[in-house]
């Protein structure tokens, strides 16, 4: 038997989340956005799940667009860091994909290539990371109109405070995004997960979910993911490994940053940081033992990690244990570790084994 650590992947859930953003924009489209591998999930049995039910699926690379294309993909595929090399245009027309254009020179080698292709033009409005400034937009837009190969041509933005508990704290993006692109009269895309749930004016033609279909909170601080109506795609699972009682003085783990106040019962789980749980989850990050909530003891090591099993004399060796997915949110579990569920998804680790299923 191989080591029991596993990460079920639930396409019944993806496809019930994406149900969810469905019934709260209405009648905008949806990018599914499955970069990073479909946020740790498998990027070919997710674009597989939701082809059916999506509009296009949002990725970075040419070569995973070109993977789905060559596996009979037909909806549109957004490149939402754009192109690396003026060299990728060819295989961008070729296999009908659509770059985000975030600087001038890209713009204007979309013009020079002649190539038939649409595309987003991605406007900086206070980010501060991609985009062309707001001054910038008319001109670069009179160009794209007067390139008769550009087929299509949807604004766009993206928001680094749609999470926010103040409701108004998209709003100066929002207004330098209207001032830029007034009259323009072209389709627009604006929000991410969070955008999606707290701005409902943001929805426009084409909304942008990532984390909101894995089934995590993007706004874990205002309203949980059950709260939002979603169900997590991935379950970590592991097993209990060894179990031992031990006295009080006694420490746990590396550091020895955990002693234990009073005689109790240890599990030892086989899952680390090596499989992608955060180190920097401390004692007490919480975690299920036979579906049953307990907490981790010490530090995480390498491929293990230390849970209390006292009053729980129902486990032992071969306990299941699940370390965030199903009956505990990652976004607690990141809260712990004082990061957020993306880098959790995004961070499992190659050598924990995918185990596809259609949930129930
Ligand atoms: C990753 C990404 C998204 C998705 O963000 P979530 O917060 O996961 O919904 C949307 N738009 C762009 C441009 C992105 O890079």
């Amino acid at each position: 038997m191989s080591r029991p650590i596993s990460a079920a992947i639930d396409l019944s859930a993806l496809r019930h989340n994406h149900r969810v953003v469905r019934h709260t924009v209405g009648t905008s489209k949806i990018w599914s956005v499955l970069k990073a591998n479909a946020y740790g999930h498998g990027v070919e049995a997710c674009a597989q799940a939701l082809a059916g039910v999506t509009d296009g699926v949002a990725l970075l690379n040419i070569e995973e667009a070109i993977t789905l294309r060559r596996a009979g993909f037909v909806l549109p595929l957004l490149l939402v860091e754009g192109f690396f090399a003026e060299s990728e245009l060819t295989l961008i027309s070729e296999y009908s994909l659509t770059p985000v254009l975030h600087r001038l020179d890209q713009v204007e080698s979309v013009v020079r290539a002649g190539l038939p292709m649409s595309v987003y033009l991605k406007i900086n409005t206070g980010m501060n990371r991609l985009g062309i400034a707001p001054a910038a937009c008319q001109p670069a837009l009179a160009q794209l109109r007067s390139a008769r190969h550009v087929q299509g041509i949807t604004l766009m933005t993206h928001f680094a405070l749609a999470d926010e508990a103040d409701a108004d704290s998209i709003g100066l993006q929002l207004e330098r995004f209207a001032a830029c692109t007034a009259g323009a009269g072209l389709p627009v895309s604006l929000a991410n997960s969070a955008a999606i749930f707290r701005h409902p004016q943001t929805h426009q033609d084409w909304v942008r979910p990532g984390i909101a279909l894995y089934g995590c909170s993007p706004v874990p601080q205002i309203a949980s993911a059950e709260d939002l109506g979603l169900r997590p795609v991935m379950t970590l699972q592991s097993e209990i490994i060894s179990a031992y009682a031990i006295s009080a003085g006694e420490a746990v783990g590396y550091g020895a940053t955990f002693r234990a106040a009073h005689s109790m019962r240890v599990g030892v789980v086989a899952c680390g940081y090596a499989d992608g749980y955060p180190r920097h989850a401390g004692t007490g990050t919480p975690v299920l033992v036979g579906g049953v909530r307990t907490r981790t003891l010490g530090r995480v090591s390498m491929d293990m990690l230390a849970v209390d099993l006292t009053d729980m004399p129902q486990a032992n060796v071969g306990s299941p244990v699940v370390l965030w997915g199903e009956g505990l949110s990652a976004d607690e579990v990141a809260a712990h570790a004082g990061t957020i569920s993306y880098e959790l998804l995004t961070g499992l680790a190659a050598r924990v084994p995918k185990r596809v299923h259609e949930g129930g």
